[in-house]
């Protein structure tokens, strides 16, 4: 075995063992009522007492420093998913007891799980504990199985894509972790890493031209139902959902909150063959417009009999984006459930 393979087995082993410690995996598994999709890893440093402050660093994506005591550093400049990672990978500084370090966006450039000659052993052993760290195999599994994605649908962008916002992984490092457990090839992964999210979101949206492609597009299903969607302000929610329309039912989004989320189309998508007066799906596309904690919801009903609510699909976001300066948001809960 090369050093550099063995520098990534002892890594993604060490990742495992502090997950098994903190009982992670039961967490996610057994969740009764909301369920968190992600591993909260800014909470289970808190939760370590390993001091992390958010900065709006210059050049660096990230650091870890070691004296007077352990703590890391992480840019508020970046998405959430970039500072998770980053966040991961100074997690794995400190837990593989390394020296200090300074992290730039090299740590993004590269496949976590492949290193070339010259790269130092301790960054690889970072790397691969933070992409194994935020998506172990069983998370990765999880989401396929409550998705209904199988393994000949998992080379698709689309599909990588979306597991990634479920798992608060950037899309390339799930690419290549996809690769790492074999669950897709390493040439498909190499495929799926170069092709640029905006396109995939293109594609999702279609005639929508959102106002930055820096939000993400959720595809939201029925799997959806029950789990807390972590996003950004200006996210998009991409709903498809059968209607009975023959019988007078329709779909409307409720206004839970006034003005929080702007509908962008609401169509109903032409079938093949012409069922006039059977279901139908109905597409509409919601922007969150704002950062927010809130609640998607929609009800099927005959519009002239408000209380004739014959389906609905609530969701739970969290919109709040990236962590700004200072503790993160999972720090600042825990001390004060400490207090
Ligand atoms: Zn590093």
């Amino acid at each position: 075995m090369t050093a550099i393979e063995n520098a990534i087995r002892k890594a993604m082993a060490a990742a495992g063992r502090l997950q098994n410690d903190l009982a992670i995996r039961d967490r996610i598994e057994r969740a009764n009522g909301a369920l968190n999709g992600q591993i909260d890893v800014f909470g289970v440093m808190a939760h370590l007492n390993l001091p992390l402050i958010f900065r709006p660093l210059e050049g660096l994506l990230g650091a870890f420093m070691s004296e007077p005591v352990p703590g890391v550093l992480v840019t508020t400049k970046r998405p959430l998913s970039v500072q998770r990672f980053t966040a991961a990978h100074e997690l794995g500084h400190f837990y593989l007891k390394h020296r200090p370090s300074l992290d730039d966006d090299s740590i993004l450039r590269r496949s976590p799980f492949a290193a070339s000659k010259n790269t130092n052993l301790q960054e690889v052993e970072a790397d691969a504990f933070a992409a194994s760290f935020l998506l172990p195999q069983w998370l990765a599994l999880f989401h396929c199985k409550r998705h209904g994605w199988t393994k000949p649908d998992l080379p698709h962008p689309r599909i990588v894509y979306q597991l990634s916002l479920r798992a608060g992984t950037s899309y390339s490092a799930t690419c290549w972790t996809l690769a790492r457990y074999n669950l897709i090839s390493r040439s498909d992964a190499k495929r799926l890493a170069d092709i640029e999210p905006k396109r995939i979101k293109k594609g999702i949206l279609g005639d929508v031209e959102p106002t930055a492609y820096y939000g993400d597009v959720w595809e939201l299903s029925e799997a959806d139902r029950g789990e807390v969607l972590h996003g950004g302000p200006n996210d998009l929610f991409v709903m498809r959902l059968e209607e009975n329309a023959g019988a007078g039912y329709l779909w409307r989004v409720d206004e839970l909150t006034p003005d929080a989320f702007a509908v962008r189309e609401d169509v109903r998508e032409v079938t093949g063959e012409e069922n006039a007066g059977g279901p139908v799906v109905r597409r509409i596309v919601a922007q969150s417009v704002r950062q927010q904690q809130g609640t998607i919801r929609m009800t099927e009903a005959r519009p002239w009999q408000p209380g004739s609510v014959i389906n609905d699909y609530t969701l739970d976001v969290d919109l709040n984006g990236p962590e700004v300066a200072g503790w993160s948001r999972a720090e600042r809960r825990f001390r004060l459930e400490a207090a």
